[in-house]
């Protein structure tokens, strides 16, 4: 198994989200996140890793980047109503109507951006990634992330060995 702490690797990001209906989360707030990713597979290749420490930073570190400085936004929301007017992106949640420049946001295919679902979509993306990249000895991937330390949600995804 490989493990990255992601305070310690670097594997940071520090977003504003929304928790849509909750009472002090629900409106625009920030967290500085860290990521933490866990692999588990078969040693394989020329040197026996799981997997390429290089190779994975490299991949959790874009998905950082994609989303630092945003506002993240969660596209599959049963309750948030979207609508593009030129560079603006308004939205409406019951009784709240915001509109904010779109180079400001990130929408991610996800239906909250609580962290239990932000792992969801990390883990994901990692698992796209390195299926792209050829590899096919990860049995799971797992991905905590941080609201700052010492709080966070955890998600393992399973993926198919061949
Ligand atoms: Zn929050």
């Amino acid at each position: 198994m490989l493990e990255l702490n992601g305070l310690h690797a670097g594997l940071r990001f520090s977003s504003a989200h929304i928790v849509f209906g909750h009472p002090t989360c629900g409106v625009i707030h920030g967290h500085s996140y860290y990521v933490d990713v866990k692999l588990y597979g078969e040693r394989a290749g020329k040197f026996k890793f799981v997997c390429d420490f290089k190779i994975i930073k490299k991949i959790v570190k874009e998905i950082c980047d994609k989303l630092d400085h945003k506002l993240i936004l969660p596209k599959n929301h049963e309750k948030v109503y979207y609508e593009l007017r030129d560079k603006t992106l308004y939205f409406k949640y019951e009784n709240k109507e915001y509109c904010i420049p779109v180079e400001d946001i990130i929408l991610l295919p996800i239906p909250s951006t609580t962290a239990e679902d932000l792992a969801v979509y990390f883990a994901n993306e990692i698992a796209d990634r390195l299926k792209n990249l050829g590899f096919s000895n990860i049995n799971w991937i797992e991905v905590s992330i941080n609201e700052g330390i010492g709080q966070g949600a955890c998600y393992r995804k399973y993926l198919e060995v061949k």
